[in-house]
């Protein structure tokens, strides 16, 4: 039996009487509070295979619905909404509409892993609560994250030149987020940098910026490695029925 915080019924279903007595028993006030009945006909019936087929959702079967994720939970602390328990009820339930209610909060998860660390099951909510968000950028619901344009300027960049590079990684998050470079963070940074640091460093560092050097022989492991993200990410969108060659 699932459990029901008040929080979580839509007002609309809530019924409750002032005066109320039922064979002969008088329960007005707030012990009449009903909850209307409803038939919903749009199931997802593959939405937990969706999830599992997505880094971080793989044992989400497991949750046996405890609710230690959610009373462990730093977000959940300031913002009572934020649910992973019950958000990995409805997937398990196949109840997407329900969990679209919720996709302006979802991704509010800040990957401290306290839930991670309270789940008997290891279940790993922290990895779903990280598919779920992307599961919804995949199906279009929401628009990409500031985190997933990092990840994937990050991405682009190691698979490149097998090699980090900070400035480029930074340049391409502001461009693709539309934020301007000129943040007032990054030019106290720069500053600092440009004062502290000795010539022959800044030298290389904008030598890097400029000709993007490359780890030797990276061609063929690069190569590699793209063909094994392709792979996957093909596997994905499979998974969640979307064109396998569509972009990410
Ligand atoms: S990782 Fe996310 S879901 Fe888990 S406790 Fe932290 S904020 Fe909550
Ligand atoms: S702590 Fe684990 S088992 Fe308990 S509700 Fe959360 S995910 Fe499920």
């Amino acid at each position: 039996m699932p459990i029901h915080e008040k929080s979580l019924i839509r007002p609309e279903n809530l019924v409750t009487h002032d005066q109320l007595v039922i064979d002969g028993v008088d329960v007005s006030g707030h012990w009449s509070t009903f909850i209307t009945s409803r038939t919903i006909t749009d199931y997802n019936e593959a939405l937990q295979d969706e999830i599992a087929a997505l880094p971080g959702g793989e044992y989400i079967h497991r949750c046996w619905q405890c609710g230690s994720c959610t009373n462990a939970c730093t977000v959940n602390a300031i913002e009572p909404d934020f649910n992973p328990r019950y958000w990995i009820y409805l997937i398990r339930q196949g109840l997407e509409e329900e969990l679209l209610r919720d996709k302006d909060i979802l991704w509010q998860c800040v990957s401290c892993n306290k839930c991670t660390y309270a789940c008997p099951r290891d279940v790993v909510p922290e990895g779903v609560m990280k598919a779920t968000a992307h599961w919804l950028e995949l199906k279009g619901h929401t628009p990409k994250s500031p985190s997933t344009h990092f990840d994937e300027g990050f991405t682009e960049s190691i698979l490149a030149t097998g090699k980090i590079e900070e400035g480029r990684v930074l340049r391409t998050f502001f461009k693709r987020t539309g934020q301007p470079l000129n943040q007032p963070w990054l030019v106290a940074l720069v500053t600092g940098l440009v004062r502290r640091f000795p010539i022959f460093y800044l030298a290389r560092m904008g030598f890097s910026a400029v000709f993007r050097p490359r780890t030797r022989g990276w061609s063929r492991t690069g190569a590699a490695i793209q063909d094994y993200v392709n792979e996957r990410q093909a596997e994905q969108r499979a998974a969640l029925g979307l064109d396998v060659k569509g972009g990410h």
